[in-house]
């Protein structure tokens, strides 16, 4: 459980939907936010890399349709993950929101996302902006180990050890490396995200519902800055 205060949160669209998009670049820890976040506000997370890696474990029609890109690190066509985001989004648990991380990516997605939240008559309430310096991007990647059993548990070989070398301190469970945290597939990733990244920062600034945070304090500081930036949303309103 994470101890955190849970502020009153941003803004609610018509309904009530509360859907919170997180952005970071790879490596930014948006993913262990996102983790902690669904934790403390009881939403589901949706991970957009996370479904595609289940994909290419698990086999069926998706396999085939994403390896290529997601081994080298390169963002999968847009309509592609918008039709599984929209799928995803239609479950029961993601009635009364979502944290969804690693979408959008490009602005076509984030206009997608717009356009299929207004027919479910929600909106993006925040957008929530993970900053860490392009230097020390690279070194969180290549040192990056998940938990095989749940991935929003992540682990780094010096910063943040597991107790046990290899092995989730929440789960027992094995850590692994991803394979596109190798070095040379992390700099093509940062190299060819990181731009269309910054579209989808200038569409949420538009928006006026984008946050930022300063990613490279500890964990749970990030997070307390988080429900801060949620808190101030609502306040600003
Ligand atoms: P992540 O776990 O978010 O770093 O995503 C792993 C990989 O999945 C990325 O390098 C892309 O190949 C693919 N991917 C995840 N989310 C998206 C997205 N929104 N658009 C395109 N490709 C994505």
């Amino acid at each position: 459980m994470i101890s955190v205060a849970v502020p009153d949160t941003e803004p609610r669209a018509a309904g009530g939907r509360r859907i919170i998009v997180m952005i970071g670049a790879p490596g930014a820890g948006k993913g262990t936010q996102a983790e902690r976040l669904a934790e403390a506000l009881g939403l589901p997370r949706i991970s957009t890399g996370e479904l595609f890696r289940a994909a290419l474990r698990d086999g069926g029609p998706l396999e085939g349709k994403v390896r290529r890109y997601v081994e080298r690190g390169v963002l999968v066509p847009d309509d592609l993950v918008i039709d599984i985001v929209g799928r995803r989004l239609a479950e029961a648990d993601a009635a009364e929101g979502a944290i969804l991380d690693g979408f959008p990516r490009t602005r076509a997605q984030a206009v997608a996302l717009d356009e299929m939240l207004e027919r479910a008559r929600a909106r993006v309430t925040a957008a929530l902006y993970v900053e860490v310096a392009p230097e020390l991007l690279l070194e969180r990647l290549t040192g990056r180990r998940i938990c095989s059993l749940d991935e929003g548990h992540v682990y780094h070989v010096t910063s943040r050890p597991p107790r046990l070398p290899g092995i989730c301190d929440i789960d027992g469970a094995e850590l692994y490396q991803r394979d596109d945290d190798a070095p040379a597939t992390v700099r093509s990733r940062l190299e060819t995200q990181l731009p269309p990244m910054y579209e989808v920062i200038d569409h949420y600034c538009e928006a006026d519902v984008l946050f930022g945070v300063r990613g490279d304090a500890s964990a749970e500081e990030v997070t307390a800055d988080l429900l801060h930036a949620l808190a101030s949303a609502a306040r600003s309103r």
